[in-house]
C-alpha cells in the first residue's frame, strides 16, 4: 500500500510539474497543422531558391554543389580528406579498393582549432589547416606524394565548380577575418604553397550533408538525402537539372545544398519564434542569420533551456526564485553534458551550476529540456518532409521509397531526438517508405568518396 502511495505522489507531482513546464512553453509547441504548415512554407521557399528570378533574395539558398553521381562502386584509390565546419576538425586518408567490394581503408587524425584562430585572420586560420596537414602527411609518411584531396567545408558556398568554393558567410562560431567572399581553396592553397613543403591535388568542396549522403550512398543506392544535426543542422538532396534554374543544362540530377538553418532570415517563421528564440539570436556572432539553425542545432539547444530556466527562476517558478552566477552564464547548459533526459541528470547538471534543486525543480527541468528537443526534432522533420515530397513529385512517384543519410552529435547521440524526428516524418509524409541510415565514418569519408568518384568520371571521359 505504502509504495502505491508512493508511486501516486510521484505520478501526481510529475503530472504537476510537467503541466507548470507546459503552460509556460505553450508557445514551443507545435502541433502537427502547424509543422504541416512549416513544411508547406518551406517548400515554397525550396522554389524560391531554385527559380532564376527569385533566387537572388532567397533566405533559402539552394545552392548547387557540383556533385552529379553518387559512387557506383567502381571508385578506386588513395585521397586526402579534411573536414572542417564541426566539433572537430579531421585530418584523413582513405583508401578506396576496387575489387568491387566496396572495401575502404581509413586514417584519421582530428585536430584542435583554438577558439582564437576561429576568430584570427583568414590566413592565419588557413595556415594552420597547412600546419595539420603537413603534420598528418608525415605521420603517415605520404609527404612526397602529391594526392588528391576532398575538402568538407561545413558552411555555406557558392560553387561554380567542384574545385572552387566562395564562401557566403560564417556560421555556427566561426568568424575568421577577410574569408567571406573568397574561395577557400585558393586560400588553402595559398596556405600551402607558402610552406613549400608538401604539394597537393585540391579536387572537390563539399558539404559536410554532401559528404554524409555520399558516405552512405556508397553502401545504399537509394540514398539522396543528407542530413545533418550538430553543431548546425542542414540538408542536401538530389534534384533535376531541369528544376535548378540558376544553372543551365536540363539533363540529369544533380545534389543541392539546401543552406536550411537560414528559413526565416526573411521572416518567414516570425509567428513562431518567440521571445526566447529572439533573446538567443540577439546574443549570438550572427543576429539575425540563421534563425531556423538557432531554433535547432546542438549549438544552441543548451542555450535555450539555459535561458528558459532563468526566465522561470525569475517568475518565481522554480529553485525558489534563486538563480547562480553559473546559471546567468551564457553557454554554461551544455547539451554535450545533457544526453539522456532523465530526471538524476538533470539534477546533476543543475548541481553543476551551484543550484540546490527539488525534486520539483529536477522534474521541471527534464521537462523543459524534452519540449526544447521535441520541438527541434519536429521543425526539423518539417523541412525533412518538404524535402521527400519535392524528390516525390520530380519521380512522379505516388509512393517514394528513398533513404536519407544522417549525421551529426544531436542526432547520433540523443536518441529521443531522433526517434521523435523519424516518427513526426512518418506523420507528415506517410506516403513515403523512408529509411534513415546513420553515416558511420562522417563527413570526411564523403569528401574522399567525392574525389574518389570526381577521378573515376575524369578517367571515363579521358578514354
Ligand atoms: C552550415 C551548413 C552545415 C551545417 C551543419 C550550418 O551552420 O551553414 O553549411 O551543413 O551547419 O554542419
Ligand atoms: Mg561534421
Amino acid at each position: 500500500l505504502a509504495s502505491g502511495l508512493v508511486a501516486n505522489y510521484c505520478t501526481e507531482l510529475h503530472d504537476d510539474q510537467a503541466h507548470k513546464v507546459d503552460t509556460f512553453l505553450h508557445h514551443f509547441q507545435l502541433s502537427d497543422e502547424t509543422l504541416m504548415d512549416v513544411s508547406l512554407r518551406f517548400r515554397r521557399e525550396m522554389d524560391k531558391g531554385l527559380c532564376r528570378d527569385t533566387n537572388p533574395t532567397a533566405a533559402v539558398k539552394m545552392l548547387p554543389t557540383f556533385v552529379r553521381s553518387t559512387p557506383d562502386g567502381t571508385e578506386q584509390g588513395e585521397f586526402l580528406a579534411l573536414d572542417l565546419g564541426g566539433a572537430n576538425f579531421r585530418v584523413l586518408l582513405v583508401k578506396v579498393m576496387a575489387d568491387g567490394e566496396r572495401k575502404v581503408e581509413m586514417e584519421n587524425q582530428i585536430y584542435a582549432i583554438p577558439e582564437h584562430l576561429m576568430r584570427a585572420s583568414g590566413s592565419e586560420f588557413f595556415d594552420h589547416i597547412a600546419d595539420c596537414l603537413a603534420n598528418f602527411m608525415e605521420k603517415m609518411g605520404i609527404k612526397d606524394k602529391k594526392l588528391p584531396l576532398g575538402f568538407t567545408f561545413s558552411f555555406p558556398c557558392q560553387q561554380t565548380k567542384l574545385d572552387e568554393s566562395i564562401l557566403l558567410s560564417w556560421t555556427k562560431g566561426f568568424r575568421s577575418s577577410g574569408v567571406e567572399g573568397k574561395d577557400v581553396v585558393s586560400l588553402l592553397r595559398k596556405s600551402i604553397k607558402k610552406r613549400g613543403d608538401f604539394d597537393i591535388d585540391i579536387v572537390a568542396v563539399i558539404n559536410d550533408t554532401v559528404g554524409t549522403m555520399m558516405t552512405c550512398g556508397y553502401d545504399d543506392h537509394l540514398c539522396e538525402i543528407g542530413l545533418i544535426v550538430g553543431t548546425g543542422t542542414n540538408a542536401c538532396y538530389m534534384e533535376q537539372m531541369r528544376n535548378l534554374e540558376v544553372l543551365d543544362g536540363d539533363e540529369g540530377r544533380m545534389c543541392v545544398n539546401t543552406e536550411w538553418g537560414a528559413f526565416g532570415d526573411d521572416g518567414a517563421l516570425e509567428d513562431l519564434r518567440n521571445d526566447i528564440d529572439r533573446e538567443i539570436d540577439a546574443g549570438s556572432l550572427n543576429p539575425g542569420k540563421q534563425l531556423f539553425e538557432k531554433m535547432i542545432s546542438g549549438m544552441y539547444m543548451g542555450e535555450l533551456v539555459r535561458l528558459i530556466l532563468v526566465k522561470m527562476a525569475k517568475e518565481q517558478l522554480l529553485f525558489q526564485g534563486k538563480t547562480t552566477s553559473e546559471l546567468l552564464t551564457t553557454g554554461r547548459f551544455n547539451t554535450k553534458k545533457n544526453k539522456p533526459e532523465g530526471v538524476v541528470c538533470a539534477e546533476n547538471v543543475l548541481r553543476s551550476l551551484g543550484l540546490d534543486p527539488s525534486v520539483e525543480d529536477c522534474i521541471a527541468t527534464q521537462r523543459v529540456c524534452q519540449i526544447v528537443s521535441t520541438r527541434a526534432a519536429h521543425l526539423c522533420a518539417a523541412t525533412l518532409a518538404a524535402v521527400l515530397r519535392q524528390i516525390r513529385d520530380n519521380k512522379a512517384a505516388e509512393k517514394l521509397r528513398t533513404t536519407i543519410a544522417a549525421d551529426g552529435s544531436v542526432y547520433k547521440n540523443h536518441t529521443e531526438f531522433s526517434r521523435r524526428l523519424h516518427k513526426m516524418v512518418g506523420r507528415l509524409v506517410p506516403d513515403c517508405d523512408v529509411r534513415f541510415l546513420q553515416s558511420q565514418c562522417g563527413s570526411g569519408k564523403g569528401a574522399a568518396m567525392v574525389t574518389a568518384v570526381a577521378y573515376r568520371l575524369a578517367a571515363q571521359h579521358a578514354e
